[in-house]
């Protein structure tokens, strides 16, 4: 089965919530490693003939435009992680549709092709905001990957299926694809992106995947650039999370190399073109209502 590969495209100072980290008033003034790290990204992609989505930070896409034209002139699907990296769950829902209407609509200016796909930040679509499915929809998105189904410091919903499903709401209908994760003594661990993948060792992240796709379920595998640079400066967010924001990043890059040795990966644009049979049964179910 074909995956989906996913890269939230950030800088290394768009850690969550701490008070140590700066705000967006701030953000102009760090010294950026964006464009070189998503550029690395790229080309250990390209390495193995592999795309996928690129979710955009909207602040990124407005003031690094050429990034953003790179990756969909190389194949990349483009789509949408918001504007200022705030959890949804702390944006009111006029907010959030503001939000996540200004962020399509820059990357859409920039590469002249529909955006529909959108991540929140930290996976924070929770069930505290149940009427984030409906924004999503009102401001002309079609499918969300922000569903985490397992426990996690600033997302965590649960869902009765883990793989990608038609979410129905009374402004319409949007495709949702929880994020990876799989069950050890009927506890969700996720082995499958960013922190996650940086801490665990390459043979038990093989064996979790194989186990997912033995679920008939595609793996949706998510990374980001700051994640193969060892070199980002470091702020200190306590000891806990220090070690889950800067676990292994000299390892990563040939874990990343591994992982894309033994799977095959694509976008989420993609994936659905050669799935839509998966869904006809959601559907009926629907319409049957
Ligand atoms: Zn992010």
């Amino acid at each position: 089965m074909e995956n989906i590969l996913s890269i939230d495209v950030e800088d290394w100072f768009h850690l969550m919530e701490h008070p140590s980290l700066p705000g967006p008033s701030e953000w102009g003034k760090l010294p950026s490693r964006v464009e070189a790290n998503f550029a690395d990204l790229l080309g250990i992609l390209h390495d193995h003939n592999i795309t996928g989505t690129c979710f955009f930070l909207g602040w990124i896409a407005r003031k690094f435009p050429h990034l953003v034209k790179m990756a969909s002139k190389a194949g990349f699907e483009i789509a949408s992680h918001g504007m200022y990296h705030r959890p949804v769950y702390k944006q009111l829902p006029s907010e959030f549709l503001d939000d996540v209407a200004t962020s399509r609509k820059i990357c859409e200016d920039i590469i002249g092709i529909a955006v529909t796909g959108y991540r929140a930040p930290a996976f924070s679509i929770t069930e505290r905001t149940p009427w984030a499915f409906e924004k999503l929809i009102e401001a002309g998105y079609g499918f969300d990957t922000s569903i985490f189904p397992a426990k996690r410091d600033y997302g965590g919903f649960y869902v009765e299926t883990l793989s990608p499903f038609i979410q129905q709401t009374k402004s319409g209908s949007i495709m949702e694809f929880p994020i990876s994760i799989t069950k050890i003594l009927n506890r969700p661990f996720c082995f499958f992106g960013g922190g996650y993948f940086r801490l665990f060792p390459y043979p038990l992240i093989r064996k979790m995947a194989l186990k997912v796709l033995n679920e008939n379920r595609p793996l949706i595998f998510y990374i980001h650039p700051r994640d193969i640079d060892p070199e980002q400066p470091r702020y200190n967010l306590g000891t806990f999370r220090n070690f889950k924001s800067y676990v292994n990043l000299k390892s990563t890059e040939r874990k990343l190399r591994r992982f894309l040795n033994d799977f095959r990966f694509t976008s989420y644009r993609e994936w659905y073109k050669n799935n839509k049979e998966r869904f006809i049964n959601d559907e009926e179910r629907s319409e049957s209502r």
